[in-house]
């Protein structure tokens, strides 16, 4: 076996969902809807699974699709890409493994901001790349130009940024986004993009791209996800935006790893984002309630909760909650009374013990509220 893999852990996600089933735990661990997703999209994928062929699609996705995501981000962004400049991929993990492998060389540095999500780091590492790790700090998750100086030099080939971010639930604001371009620029890298929550925003904040500021057209990756944003996490079709140089680049390396995504899923998906612009925001409107609802319900049992304005997301704070333990111990703890929840230093390269523990509140208000009484008794 490869020595790489030979030691790895299995991904919490996983981890933790297979624990919640063998202890009949509420679920609050791995990010996934307990509802069904939109059933115009999921009628689309039905129809079309009997009425369009089911044989491989074009390798870089259906021109359909490729032209819906163009005309989305053109909408919704405000970016001009064209449909050749998308490449449909199987779900943003494929999308995030194709675009590193395809851009990073051995020994090329990258920068990866940490907390992070856990297919970065393994990526990178199976590429041949040197991680440079950043640290973000709590309260507001932000980058700063201190940060990026301590790490970019002439070996940085790419830094991966995710906003609005999983586990925290922040966003990069403006002038983080203006510092991490300007590195790019001056060191000539390439920055990777993941934005699969965009449209998961709460609180009437506006998702802020990379790519539309200046000089960065010709610098970024952009990845999206169907599953995040129609709440069909299993759909697995994410996608690309890459000038030429760059998409053409990744679509050598996509074409190893799943070479095609099933085409219903991805005429459900073009019909999806053609939908109007209003439905979008509408999708998630509920999502800021149940997220409301929970951090109600866990402050009242004496919590502290870090503030959440995108994702599935929010945290407890365990030492603002007066509470002297590992997020990993915690964990342990709330499987027993029930609930099962992710530590956040599964977002660390080296797995520092730490305070914050990440629970997903895309769920009805009944499983909510079960959650929150039994976290009650953790406490
Ligand atoms: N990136 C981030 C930040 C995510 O949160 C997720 C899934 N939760 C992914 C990538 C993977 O997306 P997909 O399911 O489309 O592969
Ligand atoms: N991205 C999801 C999360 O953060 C999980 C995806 C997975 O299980 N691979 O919970």
């Amino acid at each position: 076996m490869n020595p790489f893999y030979a030691n790895m852990p299995t991904t919490i996600f996983e981890a933790m969902s297979a624990r919640a089933r063998a202890t009949g735990a509420i679920n609050l661990g791995q990010g996934f809807p307990d509802a069904q997703g939109p059933r115009d999209v999921l009628q689309a994928a039905a129809d079309a699974l009997f009425n369009e062929s089911n044989q491989y699609p074009p390798m870089s996705g259906l021109p359909g699709l490729r032209a819906a995501v163009a005309a989305h981000y053109s909408a919704h962004q405000g970016l001009d890409l064209t449909p050749d400049e998308i490449i449909v991929t199987s779900g943003a993990t494929e999308a995030l493994a194709a675009s590193i492998l395809a851009l990073v060389r051995p020994g090329d540095e990258v920068v990866l901001l940490q907390p992070m999500y856990d297919s970065y780091l393994p990526m990178v590492r199976q590429a041949g790349g040197i991680a440079r790790l950043v640290n973000l700090q709590a309260p507001d998750w932000q980058v700063t130009d201190a940060m990026l100086a301590e790490v970019f030099n002439a070996k940085t080939a790419l830094v991966v940024l995710n906003t609005p971010h999983n586990p925290t639930g922040s966003m990069l604001n403006a002038q983080s986004l203006a510092v991490i371009a300007d590195y790019c620029r001056r060191f000539d890298c390439v920055a990777l993009c993941d934005e699969v929550w965009e449209h998961v925003v709460f609180d009437g904040t506006a998702h802020l791209p990379l790519l539309a500021l200046p000089g960065m057209r010709e610098r970024c990756v952009k990845i999206g996800s169907a599953g995040k944003i129609f709440a069909l996490t299993g759909w697995k079709v994410g996608w690309i935006c890459a000038c030429p140089a760059l998409s053409q680049a990744i679509a050598r390396a996509h074409q190893f790893l799943t070479f095609t995504t099933a085409p219903n899923l991805q005429h459900a998906v073009t019909y999806g984002l053609g939908k109007p612009a209003d439905s979008f925001t509408a999708m998630h409107a509920d999502l800021q309630r149940s997220r409301d609802r929970l951090r109600a319900a866990l402050e009242a049992a004496g919590y502290a909760v870090a503030p959440s304005v995108g994702t599935y997301f929010m945290s407890i704070d365990l030492a603002a909650s007066g509470l002297a333990l590992g997020d990993v111990q915690f964990c342990d703890e709330t499987l027993v009374d029930g609930v099962a929840a992710i530590p956040v230093s599964a977002f660390y390269a080296e797995a520092p013990s730490f305070n914050h523990v990440r629970l997903c509140f895309a769920k009805s208000d009944a499983t909510l509220d079960a959650a929150a009484a039994r976290l009650a008794t953790t406490r």
